[in-house]
Order: C-alpha cells, then sequence, then structure tokens
C-alpha cells in the first residue's frame, strides 16, 4: 500500500489527490506496523505504547480519505474554515489519545497480552463514523449534481463511493468487533480493502491523466512479484510456500502476457512506423520534383511574359510621346491607363522571377562596401516625385552623422529599400508623410533604415505572416491596392542572404507602420567604431 501510495506521489509531487492518497497509505501503514508489534510483542509497555499510536493514528486515515474523497468528488480543495472545522475532531484525538482517556491499562488476568480501550478510543471510533458518513454525503450530493445524461460519471461517482466506504467500513467493524468481542482474529479481515481500494484508486487517478497504463500496470505487477519472492524467504511451513508459489505463479502470467503483449504491439508498430517512412519518403521526392517543375515553369513563363511585355511599353511610351504622331488627348488618358497596367504587370512578373531564383538557389549578390546612408538618400531622391503625386511628403532624417559603412549588394539593397518605401506609399491613404531614418548602433555593430509611415497599419495577427510569400493582410486587400504579396518576402529574403534582416512594428491598425532594414556594419567601421571616415 505504501509503495502504490508513493508511486502516485511521485507521479505528480505538487497535485492535491496524490498527497492526500500518499498520507492516507501513510498513516495506514503505520497503522499496520503497530498492528505487527503488537502481535509480535511480549511486554507490556510496547503493547501500551503501540496501542495508543494506533488510537491516535486511526482518526488521521479517515481524515484523510474524507479530504480526498471531496477532492477527487468536487475536482477542488476543501474551503479552509470547513477544513478547520472537519479538522477540530482529529485535534481532540491527539490531545486524548495519549492519556489515561486512550488507553485505561492493561490486562493482566490472561495471557492476551491486551489493553483496556477508554473512551478516547471509543471516541476515535465515532469520528470515524463521521468522517464516514461525510464521504456518504459528498458522494450523493456529487451523483445527484452530476447531469443525469453523463452516466460514465456518475458510475464513476458509484465505484468510488462504494469501494471507498466499504474499505472505511470494513477497518472500523473489524476494529470495533475485534474490541468488543476480544477475538482479535476478525480485525485481521478488515485490512484486506486497503490495498484492493488503493489500487483501485491509483488506477482512476492515472487513468485521467494520459498515462502508458500498460506500463504502470507491468510495473505494480513486477513489484508485486518482487515482495512475494522476497516473502518466499521468510515462509516457514510448506503450506504457505504454496499459496506463496500460487499467487506467483497468476502474477506471473499476468506480467507474462502483458509483457508478450507488449513487445508484439511495439514490434507492429515499429514496422507500420518504417512503411510509413519509406512511403513518406516516396512522396517527398515526388514533391519536391514537383516543386522545382513549378520553379522551372514560373522561371520559364516569366521570362516568356517579360520580353514581350517591355516591347508593349515601350510602343505605348512612344506612342504618348508622339513618335507616330500627334494622340488626341482621350486616347492619351486611355494610354495612360495602359502604361500603369502594364507597370505594374512587368513589377509582378519581376517579383516571380526573383522568388524562382530565390527558389532555385540562383540570386547572385555582388558584395561591395557601401555607405548606407547614402543609398537611402539616393532612393529616397529618386521616390520623392512619386510620392509629390500622392501628396505624400518623404522626409529623409538620418539619425548619423557619420557614414554607415556596410557591405552590401547596391543593386539588391536599392531594391529593399525601394520595397519598403513603395509599400509605404502603396499603404498610406489620403495625405501623410513618410519618414526615413538612417541611425547606427555601433556597439551592436549594426546600421538601420527605418520607414515609419502613417498609413493603414498592421494588425498583430497580420504581423506574423506579412514576410511569407503570398501573404496579405487583410487590410491591405480591402482598400484596393493591387500587389503580389511576395515584396517582403523577397526584401527580407535577400537581407537575410547579406546578413541582415528586416523587421516591423506597428501599433495597429490604422495607427501605421515602421520597417526596419538592419545590416551589419562593415567589420573594419564596426570594430574600431566612432570616429568614422568623413566624405
Ligand atoms: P504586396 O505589397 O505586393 O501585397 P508585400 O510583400 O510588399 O506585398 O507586402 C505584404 C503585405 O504586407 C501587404 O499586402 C500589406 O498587407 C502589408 N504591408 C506591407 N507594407 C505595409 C505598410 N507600410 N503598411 C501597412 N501594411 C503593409
Amino acid at each position: 500500500m505504501l509503495f502504490i501510495g508513493t508511486y502516485i506521489l511521485l507521479t505528480g509531487r505538487k497535485e492535491l489527490p496524490n498527497q492526500l492518497l500518499f498520507l492516507m497509505a501513510l498513516c495506514f501503514s503505520i497503522w499496520i506496523f503497530g498492528d505487527l508489534v503488537l502481535w509480535a510483542t511480549e511486554f507490556p509497555s510496547y503493547t501500551m505504547t503501540f496501542w495508543s499510536l494506533l488510537v491516535l493514528i486511526e482518526p488521521f486515515v479517515y481524515f484523510f480519505a474524507m479530504y480526498f474523497a471531496y477532492v477527487f468528488l468536487f475536482k477542488k480543495d476543501i474551503p479552509t474554515g470547513l477544513l478547520i472545522l472537519f479538522s477540530i475532531p482529529l485535534w481532540v484525538t491527539v490531545v486524548i489519545a495519549p492519556t489515561n482517556l486512550g488507553l485505561t491499562g492493561f490486562s493482566l488476568e490472561d495471557c492476551e497480552r491486551a489493553a483496556y480501550e477508554g473512551m478516547g478510543a471509543t471516541y476515535g471510533y465515532v469520528i470515524e463514523g463521521f468522517y464516514t458518513v461525510l464521504i456518504l454525503i459528498y458522494a450523493i450530493t456529487a451523483f445527484l449534481r452530476a447531469k443525469s445524461k453523463d452516466s460514465k460519471e456518475r458510475i464513476k461517482i458509484l465505484i468510488f463511493a462504494s469501494s471507498i466506504i466499504l474499505f472505511l467500513v470494513s477497518f472500523s467493524l473489524g476494529n470495533i468487533l475485534e474490541v468488543f468481542t476480544e477475538n482479535w482474529y476478525i480485525g485481521q479481515y478488515g485490512l484486506f480493502g486497503a490495498p484492493v481500494f488503493l489500487t483501485g484508486l491509483g488506477y482512476l487517478i492515472l487513468k485521467y491523466k494520459t498515462f502508458n497504463l500498460r506500463l504502470v500496470g507491468a510495473q505494480v505487477l513486477i513489484t508485486a512479484l518482487w515482495f512475494l519472492l522476497l516473502s518466499l524467504l521468510f515462509v516457514r511451513t510448506i503450506e504457505s510456500v504454496r499459496v506463496v508459489v500460487a499467487v506467483t505463479l497468476v502474477l506471473v502470467t499476468l506480467v507474462g502476457i502483458l509483457l508478450i503483449r507488449g513487445v508484439h504491439n511495439e514490434v507492429k508498430q515499429k514496422q507500420l512506423a518504417q512503411k510509413l517512412a519509406t512511403e513518406l519518403a516516396g512522396a517527398n521526392a515526388r514533391l519536391e520534383r514537383l516543386d522545382k517543375m513549378k520553379s522551372e515553369f514560373v522561371s520559364i513563363a516569366s521570362h516568356q511574359l517579360r520580353s514581350p511585355l517591355t516591347s508593349v511599353r515601350g510602343y505605348i511610351s512612344m506612342i504618348m510621346e508622339g513618335s507616330y504622331g500627334e494622340v488626341p488627348a482621350k486616347v492619351k488618358e486611355v494610354l495612360t491607363h495602359v502604361s500603369d497596367a502594364s507597370r505594374h504587370m512587368a513589377l509582378s512578373i519581376e517579383d516571380y522571377l526573383n522568388v524562382s531564383r530565390i527558389e532555385a538557389g540562383n540570386m547572385k549578390y555582388e558584395i561591395t562596401d557601401y555607405d548606407l546612408k547614402k543609398l537611402a538618400e539616393e532612393v529616397v531622391v529618386e521616390l520623392l516625385p512619386v510620392g509629390e503625386k500622392k501628396g505624400i511628403k518623404i522626409e529623409l532624417k538620418p539619425l548619423t552623422t557619420e557614414t554607415a559603412t556596410v557591405k552590401l549588394d547596391i543593386g539588391k539593397t536599392r531594391q529593399i529599400v525601394q520595397n519598403l518605401i513603395d509599400n509605404a506609399l502603396k499603404y498610406t491613404q489620403g495625405n501623410g508623410s513618410i519618414t526615413v531614418s538612417v541611425r547606427k548602433d555601433v556597439g551592436k555593430k549594426m546600421a538601420y533604415v527605418d520607414v515609419t509611415d502613417q498609413g493603414i497599419g498592421i494588425s498583430a495577427e497580420g504581423i506574423q505572416t506579412l514576410f511569407q510569400k503570398f501573404e496579405r493582410a487583410k487590410n491591405a486587400n480591402e482598400i484596393n491596392v493591387t500587389g503580389t504579396g511576395l515584396g517582403l518576402y523577397i526584401a527580407r529574403t535577400m537581407a537575410r542572404e547579406m546578413n541582415g534582416d528586416i523587421t516591423v512594428t506597428s501599433p495597429g491598425e490604422g495607427k501605421g507602420s515602421t520597417f526596419t532594414l538592419s545590416m551589419p556594419l562593415n567589420g573594419i567601421d564596426a570594430k574600431w567604431g566612432a570616429p568614422f571616415r568623413k566624405i
């Protein structure tokens, strides 16, 4: 019993039901130990000491059982006030059990080596009854509270209540009857309820925690076998050996079945896992082939779309410039739309090409030392007219007066910064302004370009997915701004390839956002920190 109690405790030391069950098992085991001493000892002083220990410890078994039943049935702790109230009778026992009220004396009349129990002991039996009745009340309440449809819950309550009450009543009855009839053998039968009850209860507890029951079962059985074999060393008569061997045989059969079944299942599962792994590898290879084919298709298609589109755009611009004669104003207006649309198409094709280059590992980087501040400045100057057209001011605010030399691919980094400012323009409705600032952190050896807008902003969920391929936030779709959802994916991939990164912050939708490109400062500049060379 102590073994099972400890085992359950170890499966979750901080859980109240486990602790209570362990305490109950502990008190019960102490009781059994005391009782064993009573059977064995010849000395009145031992009898008196251990007998009063029994009187003292017995109500504790009931108290913990009552406490446990509450927690088990109502799935919560007893309110503190109630707990204090319920424990008062227990403290009375603690006070009176060791006094004359517990045991009044020692019987010298015959050779029974028994003590006379006094009022204190009788009082103990009464509070045992009190705790048992409490359990009964809890069980009835829980039973009535369980939804009538939930028959499983009701069955659980019934099994639990009947087994715990049966155990407690048989324990008490055994003790009471033996004292009153002075037939000390009766009490022994009352004890068998405990391990049976605890085993069932342990099963219930473990069952509700996705615990490997087969493993627990095997462990419990093997331990029982161990105890039985150990006990063989101490049995004296051949009859007793037979009993122990018979029980051992039953247990060995059970363990055998469990183990053979376990091994069988394991082998089966391994085979299944192997089969699945082979299938999965095949599927994976197929997927990889398909993915490559898709990338090649996108690449070829994009190339073939790009050249005709370039000539379409060339001709449109020549027509608009009047190379083929005077163009009426109305036609010019239509041509402007055609030109805009073809520009969008060209940009999208460029995005697709970039993605297929990235995926095929064909993106080439030409790394040189370059001043990030200068680069940002150039891009801003280029995009000023686009902003003006939309009525949006783009401000450059370098926060560093020195250069911020970074190892980068100039074309790709320009594309990144351009993309960030383009997006800021795209996702700002009405008037507003965009700030581009360049700063550096010599300590962290990093240079940063922040692009801050007062546009539509991004929700917290949006931020999670923005940088993934084809991802667009909901509010971007709502305002009808066209896009592929590839720009940021490409930009971040390129930034990372150059040892940098892009991050984003936004206070929320409608509140603008800040995209930050970070790049590591060139080794030499970063290492020596300021002062930087002035250009
Ligand atoms: P696209 O702009 O072509 O949709 P991007 O990859 O450049 O693709 O951007 C992905 C998504 O990130 C956009 O659809 C938009 O939802 C969001 N986003 C990007 N920049 C901003 C910004 N400055 N303000 C608000 N949302 C933005």
